[in-house]
């Protein structure tokens, strides 16, 4: 099998090459390293079966190049994190938008056996103050235009609306997965995620900075649990058409997260409580909890994270501290 995984130089994009490549699938990656990093691949250039391409997929010259020779299109390539949506709101639109169309057109022309697309919990919003979970069938409940950090959730969810329509109308093979909050090595802090944020604070004893009253909730899911519930995902014949939350449900505060990264880390570092407003921007919401429904996708196929959050963290700390 031949796979083109975009954003295959990202956090997940390279741990699931990796497992494309142990399964011996040709890989093609393409990647414009904007949050994507060389680093995560360098490891895999030595494979025969591993091609690399810096390139935007925006570029459809090579798309069509790269699409024309593959079985099947891992699109996980788009404009993510928090911070980095709020700091690059016009590029962060134009890749998740543009990007996804290219690709799906492309898939479409050349009759792909399948289009693996990756989406987010941010679709829900900020809806369920009350920590219940979200079902792939619930409302989405968003803020303002005038909120930057929901531009992100619209253009998943166009995303989203096309993959269904190329499939409805032109009967190509969709999946499409809601990645809640997922961690693990290789994942940088640069764009906002806060689990290595946390944990770089603490090895260089600065202060960690907790937003908000860190009351808030999430459930993080580990890498490797991850790519399983791609690759079965992909493998499934019944997921064609369909939308499924991957995550983990059990969840953390994140001031309890912060405690956990200081007593792990050894660290001397105060936690801060730092506003909203001055983390990010005047208005900035955010959801208070979120935590996924994994009944759908435990149906669909064998799927149950085996990594919880304590031994997420220590993995990750010691990839960072190397
Ligand atoms: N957060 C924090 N300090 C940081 C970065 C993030 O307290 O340095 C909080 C953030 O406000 C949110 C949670 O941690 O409530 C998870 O943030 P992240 O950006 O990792 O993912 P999100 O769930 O917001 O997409």
């Amino acid at each position: 099998m031949k796979a083109l995984v975009t954003g295959g130089a990202g956090f997940i994009g390279s741990h699931l090459s990796e497992a494309l490549l142990k399964k011996k699938w040709k890989v093609y990656v393409i990647d414009n390293l904007s949050t994507g990093n060389i680093e995560n691949i360098r490891h895999l250039e030595n494979s025969k079966l591993f091609h690399f391409h810096i390139d935007d997929v925006t570029n459809e010259k090579v798309m069509k190049r790269l699409i024309k020779k593959v079985d099947v299109v891992f699109h996980l390539a788009a404009a993510v994190g928090v911070k980095y949506i709020l700091d690059n709101p016009l590029d962060s639109i134009r890749t998740n938008v543009r990007g996804t169309e290219i690709v799906l057109e492309l898939a479409n022309s050349f009759g792909k056996k399948k289009v693996f697309l990756a989406s987010t919990s941010e679709i829900y919003g900020k809806n369920r103050g009350d920590r219940a979970s979200f079902k792939e069938t619930d409302d989405r409940l968003l803020g303002s235009t005038t909120r930057w950090r929901w531009s992100y959730s619209c253009t998943k969810a166009l995303d989203e609306f096309l993959s269904l329509a190329y499939y409805r109308e032109k009967k190509l093979p969709v999946t499409i997965a809601r990645f809640f909050n997922t961690c693990g090595p290789r994942q940088t802090g640069r764009y906002g995620m806060v689990i290595p944020r946390f944990i770089k604070q603490a090895l260089l004893n600065n202060p960690i900075t907790v937003y908000g009253d860190g009351e808030q909730t999430r459930c993080f899911l580990y890498i490797d649990d991850a790519i399983k519930a791609i690759t079965g995902l992909v493998d499934e014949k019944k997921a064609v058409g369909e939308i499924f939350n991957i995550g983990n449900p059990r969840g953390i505060s994140i001031l309890e997260l912060a405690k956990r990264i200081k007593k792990f880390t050894k660290s001397k570092s105060r936690i801060d409580f730092v506003p909203y407003e001055k983390a990010y921007e005047k208005g900035f919401e955010d959801m208070r909890h979120r935590k996924p429904d994994i009944s759908k996708i435990q149906s669909f196929i064998k799927f149950s994270p085996k990594v919880e959050i304590d031994e997420l963290l220590k993995r990750t700390v010691k990839y960072l501290e190397r």
